[in-house]
């Protein structure tokens, strides 16, 4: 296999175990580690009248992702999964919270100091055509990131570009193209490479297939392993589709209304859900054998405001368990069972 040029190889295969009993973990020393992040968005101030309450996207969420390892956050549109990846990146600068990338806190750093740490962090966007410059051809938009961090020489570029290219299935010929000449699956190839470029720890990826055909998403997701598996990566994988959650994550993270109600490695997460809201969402996913047939929990109402959050468990509203404690006291994400794979945690009071 080819040498990445001027890059080392990264570390691969996270340790397996958990020492941490506050944060849904894999690994004694995580890659990344999220403690009680928060974004609240505040309206501007009105002179008339009462201030409106902040929307609570993310409200106290911890997680950590250990090296070489897929943690997804899924759930339904305006829970919070986005803006977590993004707070994590600082695209979106988080309220409050600790952020810590091989144990050193990102929140509070200076755009300065930030920068250092860019290289290590990086994104694919779910749009690839809205996220690649018009003007600049594929090779350029590959090299931007080489340009801007670090001291590559014009030679340098070309050769890590090329190298690139073949790492995620384009020909090399193809860095003379523009956006507007590949295909959405070639699209995103040239967004994976431009993440790569930087030889990243970390990659946020925010629902990389869900723009895609279906017959190309399979590619890109068989891709993003292979690369994973070639150079030890991390994802914070982002996605609505449970079907493509499940094949490419170590580990399940389901969000409702800015908090994190249930963790669980993949297998036990889609074998045995613990928490309701993560039950309904399961129940909603087509079984491929039509002769199989899944009980159905249907969620009364519609998804409530993250300005106005219910009390208690935010899901109570709609859960179909729902008891007079759930309206009272907010459940603590708790471990119920021990595996190597970091256990399942819920933030249940009956489960
Ligand atoms: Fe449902 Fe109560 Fe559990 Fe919340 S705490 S998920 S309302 S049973």
């Amino acid at each position: 296999m080819s040498a990445a040029p001027g890059r080392p190889k990264q570390a691969s295969a996270p340790s397996r175990g958990s020492e941490d009993t506050s944060v849904p973990s894999v690994g004694a020393t995580p890659l990344l580690q999220v403690t009680d992040l928060r974004k609240h968005f505040f309206a501007p101030r009105r002179w008339i009248g009462a201030a409106k309450p902040p929307i609570q996207a993310v409200d106290g969420v911890s997680f950590s992702v250990a090296r070489g390892e897929t943690l997804s956050l899924v759930g339904e549109s305006g829970c919070g999964k986005t803006t977590t990846a993004k707070s994590v990146l600082r695209l979106i600068e988080p309220t409050s919270g600790s952020v810590k990338l091989d144990g050193e806190e990102l929140l509070g750093l200076s755009a300065a100091q930030m920068r250092a740490h860019r290289r290590h962090l990086q994104i694919i966007f779910q749009d690839p055509y809205a996220s690649l410059s018009p003007r600049l051809n594929a090779g350029e938009i590959v090299a931007e990131p080489l340009r801007n961090f670090g001291d590559w020489s014009a030679a340098q570029r070309h050769e890590r570009v090329q190298w690139l290219f073949s790492k995620v299935g384009l020909r090399p010929d193809a860095a003379r193209k523009f956006p507007h000449e590949f295909s959405g699956g070639q699209r995103q190839r040239l967004g994976v490479a431009r993440a790569l470029a930087l030889g990243p720890k970390l990659i946020v990826c925010d629902e990389p297939v869900s723009a895609l055909d279906v017959s190309v998403q399979a590619q890109v997701v068989n891709l993003l392993q292979d690369l994973q598996n070639e150079f030890g990566l991390a994802y914070l994988f982002v996605a609505h589709d449970l079907a493509v959650v499940r094949h490419i994550s170590h580990r399940v993270a389901v969000m409702y209304l800015g908090h994190i109600v249930e963790v669980a490695d993949r297998d036990t997460l889609f074998r045995a859900p613990l928490h309701p809201y993560t039950e309904s969402l399961l129940a909603a996913v087509p079984l491929p054998d039509p002769r199989l047939r899944r009980q159905r929990i249907l969620l009364q109402g519609d998804l409530p405001s993250p300005a106005n959050p219910p009390p208690g468990c935010r899901f109570h509203t709609r859960c179909p368990l729902a008891q007079a404690i759930c309206k009272e006291q907010r459940p603590a994400l708790t471990q119920r069972s021990v595996n190597d794979q970091g256990g399942q945690w819920v933030a249940c009071h009956l489960r």
